[in-house]
């Protein structure tokens, strides 16, 4: 089976506003309130596929339980962890054909939990043929926590899918044990390489040649409408997709990890596991809902989609 990590889960609250007044009364008809993280958009869409998925998260308090409860109904297997602190809310307002966040930088985990997660994962992989990761560490986790679990990954011969950013991901890429796959995007490949930015095709194939990208087998950089560009080994390839209608983009990169996840645990080749990625992330883009997908047009996209050596 797939297992999935997300370390700061949140309860993802959006409150659509036709216009947001500041300094005053604002009122919501309608507020949505779901399971959020990166890793449970993962497991949702791989569930949707009828892969065998089981999360992990650390979950605390009340909003641990709703969160609890929201995987359970949706028949997704979980093995959560319990920690005292809650869980956090993060609210996304709206308004005005914009997107105004308040995210909560969530529960601090004191070591002791971390020990009793460590164990948890530890059992749990025993029935496990692919890890990933996703998103940002919760406080109380040391920068590089990534790497004990790439560690214990590698001990047991698991691959690992690692979505993560800044601090926590270069010191994965920099360590012994690296993840079999990153899915950065062209901003955060720049920040890992210490450069401004990255702003064509050229300069991203340059980059990934650094020394620091070397021994990962599996670079994804995807780039929202223009697809992607990965290195593999010593090649690279640019995917391309078609341009389509997009209703809300939030979750898709997440849809893509699901897809490269369960091209793995599929085994199939890494021409048919992007294709299959670039399609999930795109047919999140084009619903309402984060982390879900139509399948239906699974296969008019996919068809569609041009993996090129470059
Ligand atoms: P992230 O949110 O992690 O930066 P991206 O925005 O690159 O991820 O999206 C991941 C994938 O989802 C893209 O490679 C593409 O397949 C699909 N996608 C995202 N945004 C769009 C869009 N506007 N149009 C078409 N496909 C998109």
């Amino acid at each position: 089976m797939i297992v999935t990590i997300t370390m700061n889960p949140s309860i993802d609250i959006s409150y659509p506003l036709g216009e947001f007044k500041v300094d005053t009364v604002n009122r919501c008809d309608i507020a949505r309130k779901t399971a959020g993280g990166k890793g449970l958009n993962v497991s949702r869409v791989l569930h949707q596929l009828d892969d065998p998925v089981t999360a992990t998260a650390l979950l605390g308090g009340a909003l641990g339980e709703f969160i609890k409860e929201n995987l359970a109904a949706t028949g997704i297997s979980f093995a959560f962890s319990k920690i005292a602190e809650e869980t956090r809310n993060c609210v996304a307002i709206l308004h005005d054909g914009k997107q105004t966040e308040i995210l909560e930088s969530g529960p601090i985990v004191s070591e002791a939990e971390l020990v009793a997660f460590h164990q948890d994962l530890d059992t749990l992989l025993r029935e496990a043929t692919v890890l990933s990761i996703s998103g940002s560490l919760p406080k109380g986790a040391p920068t590089d926590y990534y790497n004990q679990l790439l560690d214990m990954a590698k001990a047991k011969n698991i691959p690992v899918v690692l979505d993560t950013s800044g601090a926590s991901l270069l010191a994965a890429v920099q360590h012994a044990n690296q993840p079999y796959l990153i899915k950065p995007n062209a901003e955060e490949v720049a920040s890992l390489l210490g450069i401004p930015e990255i702003t064509n095709l050229t300069d991203l194939k340059i980059s990934l040649q650094s020394e620091l990208f070397r021994d990962i087998p599996v670079i994804v950089v995807s780039l929202g409408s223009d697809g992607a560009f990965v290195k593999a080994d010593d090649k690279f390839y640019k995917v391309d997709i078609p341009k389509i209608e997009v209703k809300n983009p939030v979750g898709s990169g997440d849809s893509t990890v699901a897809g490269l996840v369960s091209g793995i645990y599929h085994k199939q080749p890494l021409t048919d596991y992007l294709k299959k990625a670039m399609v999930l992330g795109m047919l999140n883009a084009q619903e309402a809902t984060t982390g879900h997908v139509n399948l239906a047009n699974y296969d008019t996209f996919y068809r569609q989609i041009k993996v090129t050596e470059v």
